[in-house]
């Protein structure tokens, strides 16, 4: 999981969210039918969502499959007046929606969202990412309910992020080298490729650490300086964990 910029929506669509909302409380059906029954709001929504999603519209939560559908961060169950609430929002693949989170909302004791919401929360202060095995740790009890609720330690995501670390060094390495040959062209596809690849995560948890004292060290020298030039002023991105940086 990686954080993400929301995005303010275009006015008249904000318009019709709230003119939505308030015919939440006489709508005879429920919230939950009148959100199934506004196609058009779902549909415009969804655009939004794409273009803030990392890679190539890639679920908010697991960052592996495509997203399908947009997810109520607070459940429409739980919360029914926040089913038109844009900040309630988010892009989730039918795996992380409909199998792993449904209804589910854990809270603690205060009544606070013990899920990490990727638009308003930093993920890597509550979870710690192995790059070696692809396993998230948690480091606070949001970011534990946040791997039990959207199964992040699912054994096909933990081996998808171990193969996407080797692939990020590998194309880091290609593209200190790229730039140090001055094959700008090619650079610039391989920083494209980097920036819209399944699991952000794990190149966003490389160019966190790429400051740390060992990172010469864990990563290699020249993966190191890949992660420079992925940062510098020649190749900066508008897309995925490079953006959010
Ligand atoms: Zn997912």
């Amino acid at each position: 999981m990686i954080p993400l910029q929301r995005q303010p929506l275009p006015e008249e669509l904000t318009a019709r969210l709230l003119a939505r909302g308030e015919r939440l409380p006489e709508y005879r059906g429920g919230a939950r039918e009148l959100w199934r029954d506004s196609r058009t709001i779902r549909r415009d929504l969804s655009g939004h969502l794409v273009a803030m999603a990392a890679g190539l519209s890639r679920c908010m939560y697991c960052g592996d499959s495509e997203g399908t559908s947009i997810d109520h961060f607070q459940p429409i169950a739980v919360a029914p007046h926040r089913a038109f609430d844009w900040l309630n929002h988010l892009w989730a693949c039918a795996y992380c929606n409909s199998n792993q989170k449904r209804d589910l909302y854990p809270v603690d004791r205060q009544g606070r969202a013990l899920l990490l919401d990727p638009t308003a929360d930093e993920p890597a202060d509550h979870l710690d990412l192995v790059l070696v095995t692809g396993a998230y740790r948690p480091r606070t009890a949001k970011g534990r309910e946040t791997i039990r609720i959207f199964g992040l330690d699912r054994p096909v995501l933990e081996r998808g992020r171990a193969q996407a670390y080797v692939r990020c060094r590998s194309m880091l390495r290609d593209l200190a080298h790229l730039a140090e040959q001055r094959e700008y062209a090619e650079a610039a596809a391989v920083t494209h490729a980097l920036a819209v690849q399944p699991f952000a995560d794990v190149l966003y948890e490389m160019l966190r650490l790429r400051t740390a004292p060992r990172a010469a060290l864990v990563f290699g020298a020249e993966t190191v300086a890949g992660l420079e030039t992925l940062m510098g002023p020649r190749f900066a991105s508008k897309r995925g964990p490079i953006r959010s940086r």
